[in-house]
């Protein structure tokens, strides 16, 4: 099946009970993947579609959205390559037209204190909700394919998935890496040399912590690697892997999954990154 390059929602009504690929395009490696693992999981005659949509509302007002690097030829061939069945390109008016009501979107409760990655971007993940609702009512899938390299939507997309009773499955995928562990993301290519170099702090850090013997220790770790390439993130921390919370203290007791996760600038990049601990 040739693939097809839909612009409206009425476009889209063939594929929909398929896998949906939801990306913000300048597709690398990291995505490719999440469409190939699309298309293995598709069932016979199960559509695999992939949207591209940068979304305005997801970017604070000081954040890069006018210079998100925009690749819509090269992302098409990518997909093309993955086996994509259907690409979705809608414009800002598709996404949200006149009167749909923009407004502010409820967040689910996934933690018992703010997200660490809200607290450093406010309304990102109201507006990561917004979208990713509009998205799933137009594309109507029956399983959606999010990242684990940000690790905390997933467990929002999860969470609101949930709480809005949509029958839809989120499958996670793994974080696909350059050969020197530097998680892929579409920013990484604003990176100069030096601060590509000092980024890989953050991979480095993941992986050293795992040898400590409880959460604030790991935390002492990450933040001992990343100081010493002169890192200073916006959070370095081990929560429990579904909520969040903090898992210090009395509260761990090795039962749970954790989570390191990781966010720093680095020159004009925030990199995340996040691995399994304990
Ligand atoms: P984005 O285009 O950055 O919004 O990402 C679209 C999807 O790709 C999200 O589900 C991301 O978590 C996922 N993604 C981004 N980078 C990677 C990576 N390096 N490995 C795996 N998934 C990724």
């Amino acid at each position: 099946m040739a693939m097809e390059v839909v612009t409206t929602g009425a476009g889209l009504a063939k594929f929909s009970g398929g896998v949906f690929v939801p990306t913000m395009g300048a597709l690398h490696d990291g995505h490719a993947a999440l469409v190939r693992q699309a298309r293995r999981i598709a069932a016979p005659g199960e559509g695999v579609v992939v949207s591209i949509f940068v979304n305005p509302t997801q970017f604070g007002e000081s954040e890069d959205f006018s210079r998100y690097p925009r690749t819509l030829d090269d992302d098409l061939e990518n997909c093309r390559g993955c086996g994509a069945d259907c690409v979705f390109v809608p414009s800002i008016g598709e996404v949200y037209p006149p009167g749909a009501g923009a407004g502010v979107e409820r967040i689910p409760r996934v933690a018992t204190e703010p997200l660490l990655e809200d607290a450093a971007r406010p309304g990102h993940f109201a507006g990561v909700c917004q979208v990713v609702r509009r998205l799933f009512d137009l594309v109507r899938p029956s399983r959606a394919i999010f990242g684990e390299k940000d690790w905390q939507q997933l467990q929002v997309i999860r969470a609101m998935t949930e709480e809005d009773g949509r029958e839809i499955e989120i499958v996670p995928g793994p974080t696909i890496r350059e050969p020197d562990g530097l998680a892929m993301s579409s920013r990484n290519r604003f990176l100069s040399q030096e601060d590509r170099r000092r980024g890989l702090s953050l991979s480095r850090a993941l992986i050293e912590c795992r040898g400590a013997a409880s959460p604030e220790e790991a935390e002492g770790v990450l933040r001992t690697v990343l100081g010493e390439a002169g890192i200073e993130p916006d959070y370095a921390v081990v929560r429990d892997a579904r909520t969040l919370a903090p898992g210090s203290g009395r509260e761990w007791d090795g039962s749970r999954p954790m989570r390191a996760v990781v966010a720093a600038r680095v020159g004009p990049v925030r990199l995340l990154d996040n691995m399994a601990w304990g």
